[in-house]
């Protein structure tokens, strides 16, 4: 869950979809690892129009992906910014 500053694009709060922590956030910035997901559900599906967004911290991704078995593809950056 998002709180952003009076209706705007500046980000105020970010809360774990899963545990409910607060993570950290500086000037409009999470300064920590955070796993955002926007995705807009297709023609196809029974959520056609929907679109669904969700926050995770670090430790909950950790532990959804471990404890479900999830296969992850994974592909390492050359360049962080
Ligand atoms: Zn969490």
């Amino acid at each position: 869950m998002r709180k952003y500053y009076n209706d705007s694009k500046i980000l105020l709060q970010v809360a774990c979809d899963k545990c409910g922590r607060n993570m950290l956030v500086e000037n409009g910035i999470v300064k920590e690892g955070i796993f955002s997901i926007d995705y807009k559900w297709g023609y196809f599906s029974d959520k056609d129009g929907e679109t669904h967004s969700i926050d995770i911290c670090e430790e909950c991704y950790d532990k959804l992906i471990n404890d479900n078995d999830i296969k992850i593809t994974k592909k390492d950056e050359t360049e962080i910014i």
